[in-house]
């Protein structure tokens, strides 16, 4: 039996059936490559084969399992006990972990006790206040949704289930860094991410194809088409984002408050491995099951070009050790552009996901990422203070004195 290293394999059980409409979601449009009255539900055979495979295809001893959507919630609390007895058939002697992407509105009590009993890690997507939220969070009436997440977060709070927030920054949120990051401090939240929103105006091959974003670019290939969507951050506008949001952070939060992008960026500095696919020398180990078991490259490449087979018929351990998967994966290093080769921060950076990298460099090479700007002058900033945490970890000194020791001249004593 084929078996191959670690991977993760992010499960659309309801495909991308979703109950909102955010304006700027790259998933709900995935819709269209499918046939019009397809059921979009991960039925028993294939559940069952994608959680045995996923188990038993990888020589790792913790499963992660990651449901996402679309909306997961939609399948009902039933689903996921029939997951969970399919999980515990086949586990054999490897610990499992769930954890799941939900924006939230369909929470109640029923689903924070399970989550709670379960020891689900849920994702909860939410923008910030009601003014920041709303604007493009909105439900398939185009009706608001925040009062809803709001009451669910609180759901989650009150069964003490482990969530953290996924926050999507748009270029109208971007206005707004330090209110959105204070909003969720002072409501009790301890693990936040933000997620930059990335979109290419449609093309006339993704009109083709039903989708209303552009496609991903090709890496080796100059690329006319630049425009972006108008809820498309700004890419220097988003590096003065974060670099507000790490001030804030470093002096007041750290060890109590995990902003996620923080958290990732110093794993950088220490010299480990990245930590996010997005910053990681390759990609490639990250794949994604949608609901009918055909497996693809990414969650974001789900594009007839980038499906590596389907679970009822194809070996999974084959699928990510193949020359398709292999070649997505070491691409994203190879087709480097000279600017990203030199860069001072391409340790932290490295040209991060593939999908927004549709510019060309001023030497005119192609391949280089849309937030490039953002991102150097975010990296470049931080370095000061990563420097810092990084001796404090040396010397054995809790990070969190960083706070003290940003008020003095950056040195640390032990
Ligand atoms: S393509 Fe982007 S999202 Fe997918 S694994 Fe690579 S960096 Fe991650
Ligand atoms: S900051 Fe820009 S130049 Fe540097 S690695 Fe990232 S994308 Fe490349």
């Amino acid at each position: 039996m084929a078996i191959t290293e670690a991977f993760h394999l992010i499960a659309k059980p309801s495909g991308p059936i979703c109950n909102l409409d955010c304006t700027y979601c790259f998933y709900t449009e995935k819709e269209s490559l499918f046939k019009k009255g397809t059921s979009f539900k991960m039925n028993d055979e294939v559940l069952e084969q994608f959680i045995l495979n996923y188990i038993h295809k990888q020589n790792t001893e913790l499963i992660p399992f990651v449901w996402q959507g679309g909306e997961p919630l939609l399948l009902g609390i039933d689903y996921y006990k029939k997951v969970l007895a399919l999980q515990e058939k086949h586990r054999g002697n490897k610990k499992i972990h769930n954890s799941i992407q939900t924006n939230g509105t369909l929470l109640n009590e029923d689903w924070a006790k399970f989550f709670k009993q379960h020891d689900f890690l849920v994702g909860l997507s939410m923008d910030g206040p009601d003014y920041i939220h709303d604007k493009y969070r909105v439900d398939r009436g185009q009706r608001t949704t925040f009062d809803k997440i709001y009451k669910g977060m609180k759901l989650l709070q009150k069964y003490d289930v482990p969530f953290n927030i996924l926050v999507c920054i748009t270029n109208e949120s971007l206005k707004y860094g330090p209110e959105i990051y204070r909003f969720f401090v002072d409501e009790g939240v301890k693990y936040i991410q933000f997620t930059p929103i990335v979109e290419r105006v449609s093309s006339e091959q993704s009109l083709y194809l039903g989708l209303k974003h552009g496609l991903p670019p090709k890496l080796n290939t100059i690329d006319e088409q630049t425009t972006v969507s108008e809820f498309t951050v700004d890419a220097e506008s988003y590096g003065d984002f974060l670099i507000q949001l790490f001030d804030i952070w470093v002096s007041e939060h750290v060890g109590d408050i995990f902003v996620l992008n923080f958290e990732h960026a110093l794993v950088s500095w220490l010299g480990l491995p990245a930590v996010s696919c997005l910053f990681s020398v390759e990609c490639g180990r990250a794949a994604m099951i949608e609901h009918n078991g055909d497996v693809y490259s990414c969650d974001h490449f789900m594009y007839p070009d980038y499906k590596l087979g389907n679970i009822l018929s194809d070996d999974l351990a084959i699928m990510l050790d193949s020359h398709q998967q292999k070649t997505f994966g070491t691409q994203k290093k190879s087709s480097l552009p000279k600017q990203c080769l030199q860069c001072e921060v391409r340790f932290a950076c490295n040209g991060e996901c593939p999908k927004h990298r549709f510019l060309t460099t001023e030497d005119g090479e192609p391949g280089l990422n849309y937030l490039c700007k953002g991102y150097r002058k975010y990296f470049n900033y931080i370095h000061k203070y990563m420097k810092v945490m990084v001796q404090l970890i040396e010397n054995d000194l809790p990070v969190s004195d960083i706070k003290q020791v940003i008020k003095g001249p950056l040195i640390v004593q032990k």
